[in-house]
């Protein structure tokens, strides 16, 4: 199945759970051009000096600061990363795009301003967008001159965003949509100056529209009050008869939801980058802690439970910082396929639509790690973790709702599989004629042939088994349920959960090969320990739900023969996870930092 072959085309999306790319075609953050570093740098730099000092204003919401920040964020190009030069913005690539990014999200309420405004906000008028409409919007979004936000969701309505209520009505001279209706939680909405908003026109065609607030009858509501993200404006919206310019129907009428949908594919991408900076940040204040706090006469940071959590903390963010860069790599390549030889760029919503399994990946195992880290972290300072005059308290708070939006964990485990099936119904991933055959392909000994020998040898081994186990359990759950496999979402997240594990296993064992490739084994071995860590909890993992899965489709002698097949897949190695733990957090206290940045 999976091999080595370095002379392989670039993955297509999905394509992991099939194959194994070679290590030069697997972009990390080792890879990172001294530019797209800076980049990173300017960024921390600007939350670190401007931001952090006015946390508990922006908390209490100060007017005007948070649109201040947003001004002078603009000043430095990172408003507008990822519009083009020819419109005022940064003209970024898709790397050093996710590098700002994961280092703007040191504070999460600045962060999610920011990428409901660079994201969301500006994303659809970038990749649907005519002519005049990026020539009239685009500068003022990238100045930061003006704010944006994206008002899709309705209170009736969040994961089922096409049950919109909002309408349109072209008015009787032809000139205007009359829009009617309430957007709910809309980030940005108490200053806003650009709202890229969602009707049905003609009862059923969801329509995105570039609505200014100043045009009449756009009307936000007044804040919400918050479990977290207290330093961001969330606020209902509303429009009473708001005219909004036929030119300013955004893509086509009744194709509103190809604009919503492929916004959210980078939308869920960057939630996974937010994560991921998030959570070295908290990383780092529970390093530190850990030797200023003493307990029984010293330091806390040298009780071993209080080390096991600081590395898994290192582990969790070292498999999702893989996954995250992988993806902005495949992401990157395929926008720039074409350019060299003079054929235009991909257009950017069709590559996102490509890694839309991956983007899923990346926004509900980032928020899953997040969550994971920030509790830990709560758990490192004790009580003081629960007193709001410490960071880690606001960002326990914070990362709750990572989960929730952008589409919920629940609704990105569904897309993932279902989008999976799509792609191997039309041909395009072959996991069905695979999914078919893991009688055949499982009956005999797991086969060790093709398994490379050398760094993490073993571990690749277990990626490869896992992958013929994605194949048993889905192969099962088609063959029982057909076109009914929608009906059975327990089965649909088993099975989304080994996809997930798969991809940050391989991503965490790729990278940390890569880096023994290229700085040598000695240099790599902390990187190499934490590979081996997550993958040997990883697969427990995958063995659950994997038994959870297959005993939902079989029953009797079938059942029993599946699970023995099973446990002749999940051979696994031997490793002593607690001594590795302890090097790993070693190397986090030495630094009082997460130890693979950059690396
Ligand atoms: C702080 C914050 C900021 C936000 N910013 C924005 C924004 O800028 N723009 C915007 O448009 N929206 C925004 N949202 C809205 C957000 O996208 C929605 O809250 C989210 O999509 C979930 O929708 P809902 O709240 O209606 O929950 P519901 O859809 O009612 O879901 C409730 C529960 O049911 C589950 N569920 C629903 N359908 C299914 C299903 N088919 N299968 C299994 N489980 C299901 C969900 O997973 C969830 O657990 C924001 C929300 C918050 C909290």
């Amino acid at each position: 199945m999976a091999n080595t072959d370095l002379n392989k085309p670039a993955a297509k999306g999905g394509s992991f759970l099939l194959e194994s790319p070679s290590l030069q075609d697997v972009f990390t953050p080792a890879d990172l051009s001294d530019d797209q570093k800076l980049i990173g740098q300017t960024t921390e730099e600007f939350v670190l000096k401007e931001v952090l000092p006015v946390v508990k204003d922006l908390e209490a919401k100060k007017p005007g600061l948070m649109e201040g920040l947003c001004r002078k964020a603009g000043e430095l190009g990172l408003m507008g990363p990822g519009i083009a030069e020819e419109y005022g913005g940064a003209g970024l690539d898709d790397i050093a795009v996710t590098v700002l990014t994961e280092k703007v999200s040191v504070d999460a309420s600045f962060a999610i301003t920011q990428s409901a405004h660079a994201g969301l906000g500006t994303v659809p008028i970038v990749d649907f967008g005519s002519e005049e409409q990026k020539r009239k919007y685009l500068p003022k979004l990238a100045s930061g001159e003006y704010i944006g936000a994206f008002a899709l969701s309705e209170p009736q309505s969040g994961s089922d965003a096409r049950n919109t209520l909002t309408r349109a009505e072209l008015n009787k001279e032809g000139t205007h949509y009359i829009l009617n209706g309430q957007k709910m939680w809309i980030t940005n909405g108490g200053f806003a100056d650009l709202f890229i908003v969602f009707a049905a026109v003609d009862g059923d065609k969801l329509t995105a529209f570039i609505v200014e607030r100043e045009f009449p009858g756009c009307n936000p509501g007044a804040e919400e009050h918050k479990l977290g993200l207290h330093g961001s404006s969330t606020t209902p919206l509303f429009f009473e008869n708001c005219p909004v310019p036929k030119e300013n129907v955004l893509h086509e009428i009744g194709r509103g939801h190809v604009v919503a949908f492929n916004t959210l594919n980078m939308g869920r991408f960057r939630i996974g980058v937010k994560c991921v900076g998030e959570a070295k940040h908290v990383l780092m204040s529970a390093s530190k802690y850990s030797k200023e706090r003493k307990a029984f006469g010293k330091p806390i940071g040298e009780f071993g439970l209080i080390k096991e959590k600081l590395a898994e903390l290192a582990i969790r963010i070292f498999a999702a910082e893989s996954i995250i860069y992988r993806t902005a790599g495949y992401i990157n390549e395929a926008m720039r396929a074409g350019e060299d030889s003079g054929k235009k760029p991909q257009n950017a919503a069709q590559v996102l639509a490509e890694y839309a399994v991956e983007c899923s990946i990346a926004k509900v195992h980032g928020a899953e790690m997040l969550d994971f880290v920030v509790d830990e972290a709560v758990q490192i300072f004790g009580g003081y973790g629960f007193h709001e005059d410490y960071p880690v308290c606001r960002a326990y708070r914070d990362a709750r709702v990572n989960r929730i939006f952008e589409g919920t964990d629940e609704i990105n485990r569904t897309v993932m599989i279902l989008t999976l099936l799509k792609r191997a119904t039309g041909g395009h991933l072959p996991i069905i004629p695979a999914a078919k055959e893991p009688a055949d392909e499982t009956q005999a000994n797991p086969s060790k042939e093709g398994t490379p020998a050398g760094v993490l040898a073993e571990e690749w081994g277990v990626v490869a088994h896992a992958k013929t186990i994605f194949r048993q359990a889905l192969g099962g759950a088609v063959r029982r349920f057909h076109e009914k496999l929608d009906d059975e979402q327990e089965l649909v997240g088993a099975v989304a959960n080994i996809v997930m594990e798969i991809y940050a296993m391989e991503s965490g064992l790729l990278r940390a090969q890569k880096a023994a490739a290229s700085k040598g084994e000695g240099a790599a071995a902390v990187m190499i320990d934490a590979a081996r860590v997550f993958i040997a909890d990883a697969i427990g993992r995958v063995d659950h739900d994997a038994r959870r899965a297959i005993a939902a489709v079989y029953e009797g002698d079938m059942l029993k023969t599946q699970l023995a097949m099973l446990k002749r897949l999940d051979e696994r190695p031997a490793v002593d996870t607690i001594a590795l733990r302890r090097r790993i957090a070693d190397a986090v206290q030495a630094q009082d930092r997460y130890p693979f940045e950059g690396r």
